[in-house]
């Protein structure tokens, strides 16, 4: 497969380029050449097929023709080492709960994966080039934490997660900033944003990059947001097995668009999917787009469900190619949501007292999303994007309850922090990316 760049004036790249360049010369975002639609037959059996069958019929269409068959199949069986169950919580609403990896959050599946994938290809290579591969990730809270556990202790591969200083909890903290061995966290004197552009600048760079071999594990690499599909597919057999897969509006909190846009993407290769709602804290960009047909980049609030806290969605440029830059076709298949922190509040308690269901402050949006723009005749399931526990002080405070803390949770705030301090000053960086 050939990946092509979203602004048009890179060259065509394979998938290795694309997976190890992360974003293309020309700043676009790599799109497959091809979307393969699935087969018929697939679609209608496929409530009696496993997740990681499943996961490995979507993932031979995307990558089946760079990566061997066996290789392929062990990636994709480590990588889902966990379920992502769809649970009920009222008539109607069921979530997708993406919780259950190693850091508790989605990010575990496309991390889990494309670590797995660059292994793959840096031992393909390895008797030609001795280099260590660098990969640089910036984190509002999650991101961090998934890349630096997909990628510890992997051979070959050291890990730098830029992080806004006292802008993420202490839980997500704890996840990236006590590793140690291959994982070097960074704290950075400014927002998510600062830390986004620091990364982009640093793969923009030709000195750095004659220096040393840097890569992205960003949302924006094709090998971690192709892998998210596997997950809609899945849900959708749980679903069709419960007879109630017909109206399937699916709806996804979001804050950078990767998750979404994979979701998009599922739904380009047949997936029946009926319509989908992207679900917003008060960082509205796309909320506004779709209302207005202009795209506005802004910088980000802090919200409740910092992970959210985009301004400028970088996957934005990924669906926009996808529809061919169709307003039209965007808002008529994807409607949006937007919530205060106030609002995120009273849906975590409204739900908790009605349903006894746990939200976290981000599936709270998609929770609600689905709660006011449900029709007659549909279902919805929303993304449960993170434990609620990693939110802990801010559940508790806000449903007025005790919630436990899950062990492989707990094991983290146990380890003692390291960082590095930095400024928001590429220069900075730079010099210090130099000198490793
Ligand atoms: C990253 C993240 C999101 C947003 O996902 P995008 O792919 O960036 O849209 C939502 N919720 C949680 C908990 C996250 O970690």
């Amino acid at each position: 497969m050939k990946y092509y760049s979203t602004n048009g004036k890179a060259p065509i790249a394979d998938l290795q380029k694309a997976v190890v360049k992360g974003l293309a010369e020309d700043r676009g975002l790599y799109m497959p050449e091809r979307i393969k639609p699935l087969p018929k037959e697939f679609f209608d059996t496929i409530e009696t097929k496993s997740f990681q069958e499943i996961a490995y019929t979507v993932a031979d269409a995307f990558f089946g023709e760079d990566v061997e068959a066996d290789a392929l199949k062990k990636i994709v069986y480590d990588t889902l080492s966990f379920d992502c169950p769809v649970v009920k919580v009222k008539d109607n609403i069921y979530t997708l709960e993406l919780f259950h990896g190693p850091t508790l959050a989605f990010k575990d599946v496309g991390a889990r994966f494309m670590a797995r994938l660059l292994q793959y290809f840096i031992l393909k290579t390895q008797n030609t080039q001795k280099k260590l591969v660098n990969v640089l990730v910036a984190t509002s809270g999650d991101t961090g934490s998934a890349v630096a556990n997909g990628f510890l202790g992997v051979d070959g591969i050291h890990v730098y997660v830029l992080y806004p200083k006292g802008k993420v909890s202490k839980i997500q903290e704890s996840q990236f900033t006590t590793l140690g061995k291959n994982i070097t966290a960074i704290e950075v004197d400014g927002v998510f944003d600062d830390c986004q552009a620091l990364v982009k600048s640093a793969f923009m760079d030709a000195e750095l990059n004659e220096h040393m071999k840097l890569t992205s594990a960003n949302s924006i690499n094709v090998a971690r947001f192709l892998p998210q599909a596997f997950y809609y597919f899945n849900a959708y057999a749980r679903m069709k097995a419960l007879g109630k897969a017909d109206r399937l509006v699916m709806c996804v909190p979001s804050g950078n668009f990767g998750n979404i846009c994979s979701a998009l993407f599922g739904h380009e290769m047949g997936l029946p999917i009926h319509r989908f709602i992207a679900a917003n804290n008060a960082n509205d960009i796309f909320y506004k787009y779709l209302q207005t047909g202009k795209y506005e980049p802004k910088a980000s609030v802090q919200t409740l469900a910092n992970a959210m806290d985009v301004g400028d969605p970088s996957n934005f440029a990924r669906i926009y190619d996808l529809y061919g830059k169709s307003h039209e076709r965007i808002s008529s298949l994807i409607s949006g949501a937007t919530y205060s922190d106030e609002q995120i509040r009273e849906t975590m308690r409204q739900c908790y007292n009605e349903t006894g269901y746990i939200l976290d402050p981000h599936g709270a949006c998609g929770y609600r999303a689905l709660q006011e723009g449900l029709k007659d005749g549909e279902v919805g399931v929303f993304c449960e994007t993170a434990h609620p526990a990693k939110f802990k002080e801010t559940v508790d405070s806000i449903i007025g309850a005790d919630i436990e803390i899950p062990e492989r949770l707990a094991a983290f705030m146990k380890g003692q922090k390291q960082s590095v301090e930095m400024t928001k000053d590429f220069k900075d960086f730079k010099r210090f990316l130099m000198s490793r």
